[in-house]
């Protein structure tokens, strides 16, 4: 029969590498230019149907500033599934991302589906992390990996979609 699951789901990431913008596509099919920073953490929730489930996201959209990092594990803990969003535009928020993912393993559920995002990658003038070494570093750490544009709407359902299929069936 169809099985109805609940998931709660958590984005990391450096601020303004687009994890509002992911959301707000996925949840209401909309983008903005000039998304405004989000303050502590925002609740959204959204369906998604695999071939033999209805996987219910819980979703909560963290700040991504510094000051904010002690509330994270509120977020994570948990969490079915993390997203760690970078901005294929700045290196800096790519290392940002593995610091996230290292905070995952140590402290996160053991069998958490853990996304990599690379977003914006409408902006291909402007690239700066290659695809390749976000690829290999999301093998090598057990999660997967997709390059998303918020803008576009480029790999943003699909990301959801993969995640929800990953989900342990109860
Ligand atoms: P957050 O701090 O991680 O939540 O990032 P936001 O969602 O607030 O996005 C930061 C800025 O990047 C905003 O001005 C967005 O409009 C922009 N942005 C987000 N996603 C994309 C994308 O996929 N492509 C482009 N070109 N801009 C994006
Ligand atoms: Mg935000």
């Amino acid at each position: 029969g169809n099985k109805s699951i609940n998931a709660k789901l958590v984005l990391l990431g450096d601020v303004g590498a687009g994890k509002s913008s992911l959301v707000l596509r996925f949840v209401k099919g909309q983008f903005v230019e000039f998304q405004e920073s989000t303050i502590g953490a925002a609740f959204f929730s959204q369906t998604v149907a695999v071939n033999d489930a209805t996987v219910k996201f819980e979703i909560w959209d963290t700040a991504g500033q510094e000051r904010y990092h002690s509330l994270a594990p509120m977020y994570y803990r948990g969490a079915a599934a993390a997203i760690i969003v970078y901005d294929v535009t700045n290196q800096a928020s790519f290392d940002r991302a593995k610091k996230w993912v290292e905070e995952l393993k140590a402290q996160g559920n053991l069998n958490m589906v853990m996304a990599l995002a690379g977003n914006k990658s409408d902006l291909l003038d402007a690239k700066k992390v290659v695809s390749e070494d976000a690829q290999t570093y999301a093998q090598a750490n057990g999660l997967f990996f997709m390059e998303t544009s918020a803008k576009t709407a480029t790999n943003v359902n699909d990301l959801f979609y993969e995640i929800a299929k990953r989900l342990p069936r109860l």
